[in-house]
């Protein structure tokens, strides 16, 4: 099979690639504009591979998206190319619009017209793979808030979608774009909802590697609020294999959940970041003994969900698919590849990309 993922070089995207390349056969046209979020240099481990092509592009620009399309001919497009900081969509809500909603519509009009001309089997086979999150869905019911011993709530795909930010709600925008070609046109497609993800060459904005590499160079790890919101973490690589599964096995027309069982409260993972860097790192910065000394609490984001969970029973009950890492295992992985990975995450702190001010509590 040939796939045309698109956001390619960015957290996920590469996470997808490398397994595709790594443990099938099939090839991977991997389309990237390369924002700030956009790095090649996760793909060195397989950008040499003879299954793998790079395409820098606009997932905006339809006259690029019908000549690669044409050139390519794919089976399945895998579709992770977006806008993903809750942090920027605060502050700069249009390239969300631009390119999650425009952006996914051009996409699935490219992928509409070029579907159509496909011959009767490879029209059957082919697939349009939507890659979303568990935001859609809005908030849930925080543990503070309910009776001692209630059963919490989880998200299951017939979850009302009720966003909060204008990350989430130009993501929902754009699977009621998926949905409505599907339903509308019978493109084939297929969507997903996932949990929080962490892991390597996560870009270091993002709580995890931000508390990691903050933690390193001794500087305050605020947490927002008191910390007490709650995600749902799944590892990166557990992420990829759970896309394979639906884009080669999924039921077409399907949504499924996909999550690691792993609610956390962010101090929590912020305090377990910390305590396995007490272990593990031999000179800590000047004037701590512990990293635990660096967490400072600082304003709340504005509309901050409190919890996010996910049922990922269908995903597990249909597919088989279930996540190979723990919470304690990834996390210390992860860790672990940002203590001898300093290369890959240098680069992009010296282009000043990172604001080191905040720490995220969503995506
Ligand atoms: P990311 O920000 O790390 O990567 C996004 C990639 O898309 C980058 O390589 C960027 O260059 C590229 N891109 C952005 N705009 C583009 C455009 N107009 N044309 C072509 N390429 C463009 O994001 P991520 O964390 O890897 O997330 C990937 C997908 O998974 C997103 O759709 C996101 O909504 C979804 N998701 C993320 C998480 C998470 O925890 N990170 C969880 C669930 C779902």
């Amino acid at each position: 099979m040939k796939i045309l993922v698109t956001g390619g070089a960015g957290f996920i995207g590469s996470a997808v690639i490398r397994y595709i390349i790594n443990n099938t056969k099939d090839s991977v046209v991997n389309i990237d504009k390369l924002t700030y979020a956009g790095n090649l240099e996760s793909l060195t481990e397989i950008e040499n591979n003879e299954r793998y092509v790079f395409e820098r592009a606009d997932i905006c620009d339809s006259e690029a998206m019908v000549g690669i399309f044409a050139k390519y001919q794919p089976d399945a497009v895998m579709h992770l190319a977006a806008e993903s900081h809750v942090d920027r969509s605060i502050t700069g809500p249009a390239a969300f619009i631009e390119t999650n909603i425009i952006g996914t519509y051009v996409l699935l009009e490219t992928a509409r017209t070029y579907w159509n001309q496909l011959d009767e089997t490879r029209k059957k086979a082919f697939r349009f793979h939507h890659i979303s999150t568990d935001e859609v869905y809005g908030d849930l019911p925080h543990p503070d808030e309910c009776a001692e011993g209630a059963v919490l709530p989880l998200f299951t795909e017939k979850t009302a979608y009720s966003p909060s930010s204008p990350y989430s709600s130009s993501k929902a925008s754009s699977d009621h774009l998926v949905r409505a070609w599907s339903r509308t046109y019978g493109l084939p497609t297929l969507i997903t909802n996932c949990s929080n993800n962490y892991g390597p060459y996560h870009f270091p904005e993002k709580l995890i590697p931000l508390v990691i590499l903050s933690a390193l160079a001794g500087k305050p790890l605020p947490v927002y609020g008191n910390g007490e919101q709650i995600r749902d973490w799944l590892f990166v690589e557990d992420h990829a294999s759970a896309l394979y599964k639906v884009v080669s096995e999924g039921k077409i027309g399907e949504t499924y959940n996909i999550g690691g069982h792993n609610e956390r409260r962010n101090i929590d993972v912020v305090k377990t970041i910390c305590k396995i860097l007490d272990e593990v790192v031999n000179e800590k910065p000047a004037g701590i003994r512990q990293f635990e000394e660096l967490i400072t609490y600082v304003t709340d984001r504005p509309g901050h969900d409190r919890r996010y969970a996910i049922d990922a029973s269908k995903i597990q009950e249909d597919l088989g698919w279930v996540p190979e890492e723990t919470f304690e295992s990834g996390i210390r992985k992860t860790v672990v590849w940002y203590l001898n990975n300093q290369r890959w995450w240098q680069r992009i702190l010296d282009k000043s990309y990172a604001d080191t001010n905040r720490l995220e509590g969503g995506e």
